[in-house]
């Protein structure tokens, strides 16, 4: 008989971590629909704007249905706290400013998505933070020697978007650490089911939840979630807004006041205050729903995408197939070392040329072209016909994109039809 404490597994997580209802109360997530809330006494209300207290008094700073998502994903990530926000860009925005400021350098991989790269590349230089983009496959020396007295933090993607490459976790949690900084991974397209990055030394995980974790392409949303790992206290100096006081609450110090907690109070009581990025409860409620089967979900993503890429690399019109799971692609042994399974996007590129793209295209009829990636319906994406349109063959690929690559998202479809319909579209696209 199992007599140990046992615990529990991440499909358990993904239905209950969380919200934990009493006797009589819902079963399902309620959805405090409310801006604000309600105190007895003037004192009550004075506590918690000196943080002395908790509890909830503005729903641009926190709300119930949102706090109790956030802890089901801290849950899954294995960390200490979390935090929801507007958008997967804003998560990332509040997880590089909750450290940086005008002044600050940060490192990050080259390879991240388009969104994240426009913001640390374009938009943080503006507001006085100096970013250096490095290949994620350099080495431990060529990626340390862009580190500079003032780089706050090094950051990556467990699983790029679009190039779908593996990062090295572990290189760049060490890295990071001998530079005294966090390393901060965004793990939208693995999602904790396939890859905790915590447990090979991330420090702070972020996410753009409208992908996987919604799963259905229903809300716009975002998480910040703190492993409570990084020591900020042993670098103090260098992290004055979490370890030196903070003129806008009477001189609290968040690392003394909230230990472990400090990084997302911080974030909370200070970024989201300010800058007022919130997700909607409604929004939480969604993304909730969506993570209560987002285990089931995502291995019938991995196990489809497998299906179609053994399919594609077998084709005569397809020039390349890019996906983690396939033995001969450049990062299939870090992916087996990391992930459970390898996630439901993929590259591929065809041999007929833009022309041929585009019929391809054209004569889906199961899979939609669209923009998005990650979620139950089987989509595709040209960059070079659709995102990234204004860029000639020779930008594309200085950006890192090839001309010819299609960014294909594996949906939740029969895989059996999905093969069909790309089948027949490359029939149709030769006449
Ligand atoms: C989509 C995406 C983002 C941005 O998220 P939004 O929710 O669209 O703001 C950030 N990182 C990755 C890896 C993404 O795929």
């Amino acid at each position: 008989m199992a007599t140990e404490k046992r615990t529990p597994g991440i499909g358990t997580l993904c239905v209950q971590a969380g919200y934990k209802p009493g006797k009589g109360e819902p079963r399902q997530i309620p959805i405090v629909q409310s801006t604000t809330f309600k105190y007895e006494t003037s004192d009550q209300m004075g506590r918690l704007f000196d943080l002395e207290d908790s509890g909830y008094f503005y729903t641009r700073l926190q709300n119930p249905t949102n706090d109790q998502v956030a802890a089901q994903i801290a849950a899954l990530e294995g960390g200490v706290a979390a935090m929801l926000t507007s958008s997967g860009q804003a998560a990332n925005l509040f997880a590089c400013l909750n450290i940086c400021s005008a002044g600050d350098h940060i490192v990050s991989a080259g390879n991240i998505y388009g969104g994240t790269f426009n913001l640390l590349g374009t938009t943080l230089p503006k507001m006085g933070i100096e970013v250096t983009f490095v290949s994620p496959d350099a080495s431990e020396e060529e990626i340390s020697a862009k580190f500079r007295p003032e780089t706050k933090l090094l950051f990556g993607e467990t699983l790029s978007n679009p190039g779908v490459e593996m990062l090295d976790i572990e290189k760049f949690a060490r890295i990071a650490h001998s530079h005294g900084v966090p390393f901060i991974i965004d793990n939208t397209f693995a999602t904790p089911v396939l890859c905790r990055p915590f447990e090979f030394g991330a420090d702070i995980v972020t996410h753009s939840t409208t992908k996987y974790m919604d799963g259905h392409g229903v809300a716009v949303g975002g998480a910040l979630v703190d492993s409570g790992n990084f020591d900020w206290e042993a670098h103090a100096d260098k992290y004055p807004g979490l370890c030196a006081p903070d003129p806008s609450y009477h001189g609290l110090i968040y690392t003394k006041a909230f230990g472990k907690l400090a990084f997302i109070t911080k974030a909370t009581s200070q970024l989201m205050r300010d800058l007022g990025s919130i997700q909607s409860p409604q929004n939480a409620f969604y993304l909730h729903l969506g993570l209560q089967s987002l285990h089931v979900r995502i291995a019938r993503h991995s196990e489809s995408a497998m299906k179609v890429a053994e399919y594609l690399e077998n084709h005569p019109d397809v020039a390349w197939v890019k996906y983690p799971g396939l033995k001969n692609d450049p990062h299939h042994e870090l992916a087996k070392k990391y992930m459970s399974a390898f996630s439901g996007v993929m590259c591929v590129g065809l041999k007929g040329g833009r022309d041929f793209d585009n019929r391809f295209m054209d004569s889906l009829k199961l899979i939609t072209i669209e923009t998005h990636v990650a979620d139950c319906h089987s989509c595709i994406l040209h960059p070079a016909s659709h995102t990234h349109r204004q860029l000639t063959d020779e930008q594309l690929r200085a950006a890192g994109i090839a001309p010819d690559l299609m960014r294909l998202s594996i949906g939740l479809e029969d895989p059996e039809d999905i093969i069909y319909d790309i089948e027949q579209a490359l029939a149709a696209a030769h006449v």
